[in-house]
């Protein structure tokens, strides 16, 4: 049987770890890239490199840009959550009727937009704990193993496709919860990052300010019950302990996002947070005053606040 092709859309960290995976595999991919200047430069590249355990490994992925006219039938989209939605509507004719979408943003929000604009396919959301960083132009570094959460909202069974994941090495959980997980993992990284931004230190060194993470747990569990997920709240307040403690020495990914002078998703996690609780009738004073804390102190740096 001839495998179907995998479109990815966007070669930047999470884009190359996947496409690079599933080429190694055999498996046919074509990357999908923003415009021609995009294109000529990854041309020149020569392919996407892959840096996992210390080996290197290049793959000569085909490469095309939003307008070639090939159809689409599985896109793994794998922008930022603030370029999603532009991304998807610039492509969205080349979707066959049915198309698969997995959408690997973070937070909560992009999926949603992303769904209502493509009410002919079908949306499968993927929360990653995987970690991959660029260390040049089209060249990624494997630095966390984790596991691929992935399911819809609609609660459809897993697709047979799931086997190429197996093949690749990728690894998947398929879901009938992956709006809880992905709520509970917002509710993690408002806890945590957000923290580390403001009071400039790694996720270990929150073990200081440890009154303060208690009173906004506090608080996400009240946001989480009153929006309907309760689930989500469960045993929150120890996880975030557990996550400061297990990554005491790392950075978190908002932090360096700062650093290094990067768009923030700050929007789809804190943001979409508090517009939630705020239509939910909650009142989340904490939060909110976090959000505003932290787009003054983005501001002030004269980075993007939205
Ligand atoms: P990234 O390294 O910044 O890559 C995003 C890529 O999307 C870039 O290569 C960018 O192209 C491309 N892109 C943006 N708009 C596009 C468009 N219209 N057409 C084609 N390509 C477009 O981001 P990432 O770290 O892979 O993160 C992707 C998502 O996964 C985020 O929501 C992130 O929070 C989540 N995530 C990441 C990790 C991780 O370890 N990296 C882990 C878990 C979750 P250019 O190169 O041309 O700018």
């Amino acid at each position: 049987m001839k495998a179907s092709l995998w479109h990815v859309l966007g070669a930047g960290s999470l884009g190359s770890l996947w496409a690079t995976r599933l080429a190694r595999a055999g498996l046919p991919v074509r990357l999908i890239l923003r415009n021609e200047a995009r294109l000529k430069a990854y041309n020149a590249k020569g392919g996407l490199t892959l840096s996992e355990q210390g080996q290197r490994q290049s793959l000569d992925i085909p490469a095309q840009t939003l307008d070639d006219p090939q159809p689409i039938a599985r896109l793994l989209v794998a922008c930022k959550a603030y370029d999603a939605e532009r991304a998807v509507t610039s492509i969205a004719s080349r979707l066959v009727p049915g198309a698969e979408v997995l959408l690997l943003q973070n937070g909560l929000g992009s999926q949603q937009a992303v769904a209502a604009l493509l009410p002919q396919a079908r949306c499968i959301f993927v929360s990653s704990t995987e970690g991959a960083f660029r260390d040049e132009d089209f060249s990624v570094v494997f630095a966390g193993q984790g596991t691929n959460w992935m399911g819809d909202a609609q609660q459809r069974p897993a697709p047979a496709w799931l086997y190429d994941l197996v093949l690749a090495g990728i690894p998947h959980q398929w879901t009938a919860d992956i709006l809880d997980r992905l709520w509970r993992k917002l509710a993690l990284n408002c806890a945590i990052n957000p923290l580390t931004v403001l009071h400039g230190c790694r996720n270990g060194e929150l073990q200081a300010h440890a009154d303060e993470v208690t009173a906004l747990c506090d608080e996400l569990v009240t946001v989480l019950e009153r929006c309907g997920q309760p689930q989500a709240a469960v045993g929150l307040h120890e996880e975030v302990n557990r996550v400061i403690e297990a990554t005491a020495a790392n950075y978190s990914s908002m932090y360096q996002d700062v650093v290094q002078r990067r768009r923030t998703e700050i929007s789809y996690l804190l943001g979409y947070l508090c517009i939630a609780a705020a239509r939910h009738g909650c009142q989340a004073p904490l939060l909110n005053r976090l959000r505003e804390q932290l787009i003054e102190h983005l501001k002030a740096k004269g980075l993007p606040s939205d």
